[in-house]
Order: structure tokens, then C-alpha cells, then sequence
């Protein structure tokens, strides 16, 4: 199963292997592959079957799977509704009561099939006092040295096998960097917080068991909520240079670009999708309303589009910018018209995916 993956990528949500309103088979020519979400896909036993025996249309796309960990993140944190011990994590979801290890997230990443599996991992929003910080990155390091040894094990290799076939990022004849990978891979998720010291010891401890990849854990952001370029910079100089770097859930078109300036090259975020949804549209600067340093936005559901016939991006190639007007995606997404919530995806995703 040689793979390649070109880089920086950018991969969509697909929880259960559908994106949010964009059946796959649209977007298929110009996606490397998708993420999935480990806990949702398992706890609707979807795992019995691997995904692209479920949808061959996932044949040659590489599917990455998240460990849990951000799912435990929003249950535990947000709604106090288990908790985290040395084991593993405890919580209820829908009325579930989960038991969530290392080992466990493995093999249903292991079950799913996928190309990219991530290590669990106890994360966390940001604002926690040191003591919490140091118990993270303690875990952390413990759970994905348990989470390594179940990698290697249902694979059949060795630690030195891994450490041989361990992919690093190559550059080719136009310049482009990429991968090539010819067995699953399993990344690592860097925590610390805010704090540079704990990024730091997360990073080496990491390191020093040994991975494909490393995400970057927990939220990027300062205290007053603006994007933390200088904890993705201590993150990106604390790891190796030749393995994937990953930005789980960043970003804005903005925060992508400052963190592939920062040697980040692996991308997932639901905002593309999110936002079209609720008729907030990316185009490229000039062709809209003011908003980033590298796009702007349409605001598609305001009056003043009523009647405008333009496409939603005169320099979009997708397929909704050459046969849709502005007025009529505006006309469905405010009658909540669910191909009006596809159209506006399908273009915020090209918007990600081709640049
Ligand atoms: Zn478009």
C-alpha cells in the first residue's frame, strides 16, 4: 500500500466518512483524503467493517483518524460529564458509558483501516494552572508510549522496523515536499498548553519514543483568544524538521499560512464547512468583503447580494463558482435549502484545498 501525500495538505472533517453536507464523490478529485473521528465511527459499530471497504470511493485517499482525545476534550471539560485517570478516560456520550484507552482508540483506528492514526492523548483548552499542564504532558507521554507499543503490535513490527520505515518529508523536481509511505502511520500530539516549558519537555519525551508525525494538541490561542503563533513557533522548533507537522484543528485561511511559514504541513479544520453553512464564504482578496490578510469573505445572506448575478469567485475554477450566481446561493441558504448548504461547502472547501 504505497502511499504519497504532497505537502502542506489539507484534509476535511468527515465524521463518519461523510463530509458535513458535501457527498464524497464531489470533491474526490482534488482532496489527498479525509479525517475521521474514531470515537463517533466506533461508538455507531461502524468499526466492524474497515471504511473503504464501506466506501471504495476512499480506495486510493489517505484516511486519517483522531484519537478520541478531542471528543474526551469537549465531553470532560466542557460538560463534566467523566474523567481522566492514568488508565484512561471515562465519560458518558448520548447516554453511553465510554471507557477510552490508548490501546483501545488504537485498535479501532486499527479496525477503521486507516492511513494516519494519532496516539490518545489528554488534552486541554488552555487556561489550566501548571499543575494540570505538568499531569497533561505526563499522561500524554505515558499513553502514547502504551499507544505505541499496541501500534507496533497490531502491525507485527518491531520498534526498529517503525524507526527504519519511518517516513521523511523529500522534496521533488518542481519543489513540492511530500511523503511516501508504504505502512500505516502514527503521530504523536505535542501538549504544554501556553506554557514553553512544558511544549518543550512534551516535544523531547515525545521525540524520544519516536513517531511519523507530531500535532500539535490543545487550542492555539492567547488568553484573550487570538491565534498563538508564538506557542505553534516553539512546537514547530522543538520537533524534528523531516516529519509531519501537524495543526489538528487550525485554522483560518490566515492561520494556516502563518503556521506553514512556521514549518507546519498537515492541516484539518471544520471551519470551511461550518461556515459555509451559515453563509459565511471565502473568495479570494479583492473579490469581496474585507476580513483576513489573505482572503476575504461574502457575507452571502446580507440584502446586497440579493440581486448579485456575479459567481461567488471570479478566480474560483470549483464547479458552484462556474454555473452558480451569488443571488441564487444567497436564495437557498436563506430558505435553508440543503443543496444551498452543499453548494456553499463545495466552494469554501476548493478555497482550502487549492491554495
Ligand atoms: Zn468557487
Amino acid at each position: 500500500m504505497s502511499k504519497k501525500l504532497l505537502l502542506p495538505a489539507f484534509f476535511p472533517d468527515a465524521t463518519y466518512g461523510t463530509i458535513h453536507s458535501v457527498p464524497l464523490h464531489l470533491l474526490s478529485p482534488t482532496i489527498p483524503g479525509i479525517i475521521v473521528t474514531t470515537l463517533h465511527y466506533h461508538l455507531l459499530n461502524l468499526d466492524a467493517v474497515p471504511l473503504r471497504k464501506r466506501l471504495p470511493l476512499l480506495q486510493d485517499k489517505i484516511i486519517l483518524s483522531d484519537s478520541g482525545g478531542f471528543q474526551v476534550l469537549s465531553l470532560i471539560h466542557n460538560s463534566k460529564k467523566g474523567k481522566i485517570t492514568k488508565e484512561g478516560a471515562f465519560f458518558n456520550f448520548n447516554g453511553i458509558q465510554v471507557k477510552l484507552t490508548p490501546e483501545k482508540s488504537q485498535e479501532i483506528q486499527h479496525n477503521i483501516g486507516s492511513d494516519i492514526r494519532v496516539v490518545l492523548d489528554y488534552p486541554l483548552m488552555g487556561h489550566e494552572t501548571k499543575s494540570t499542564i505538568k499531569k497533561s504532558v505526563e499522561i500524554t507521554t505515558a499513553w502514547a508510549k502504551r499507544a505505541k507499543d499496541t501500534f507496533l503490535q497490531l502491525l507485527g513490527i518491531s520498534n526498529k522496523e517503525f524507526a527504519k520505515t519511518s517516513p521523511v518529508i523529500k522534496t521533488n523536481s518542481k519543489g513540492q515536499k511530500y511523503i511516501q509511505f508504504d505502512r500505516p502511520l502514527l503521530f504523536a500530539v505535542v501538549q504544554g498548553g501556553n506554557s514553553k516549558e512544558f511544549r518543550e519537555l512534551s516535544a523531547r519525551q515525545l521525540t524520544k519514543i519516536g513517531f511519523d508525525g507530531y500535532g500539535f494538541g490543545g487550542w492555539p490561542l492567547t488568553p484573550d483568544g487570538k491565534f498563538n503563533t508564538e506557542i505553534i513557533k516553539i512546537f514547530a522548533n522543538s520537533l524534528p524538521k523531516n516529519k509531519i507537522l501537524y495543526g489538528m484543528g487550525i485554522g483560518t485561511p490566515d492561520d494556516i499560512a502563518k503556521s506553514v511559514k512556521l514549518g507546519l504541513t498537515l492541516f484539518d479544520c471544520v471551519i470551511p464547512t461550518r461556515n459555509a453553512r451559515h453563509g459565511l464564504l471565502y473568495v479570494t482578496k479583492g473579490n469581496g468583503e474585507t476580513y483576513g490578510k489573505h482572503f476575504d469573505v461574502l457575507r452571502i445572506r446580507k440584502q446586497e447580494y440579493n440581486n448579485d448575478l456575479r459567481p461567488l469567485d471570479s478566480k474560483c475554477n470549483c464547479p458552484v463558482c462556474q454555473s452558480y450566481t451569488r443571488s441564487y446561493i444567497r436564495f437557498l441558504l436563506k430558505q435553508k435549502n440543503p443543496v444551498g448548504f452543499t453548494l456553499a461547502s463545495l466552494h469554501n472547501l476548493y478555497f482550502y484545498l487549492l491554495r
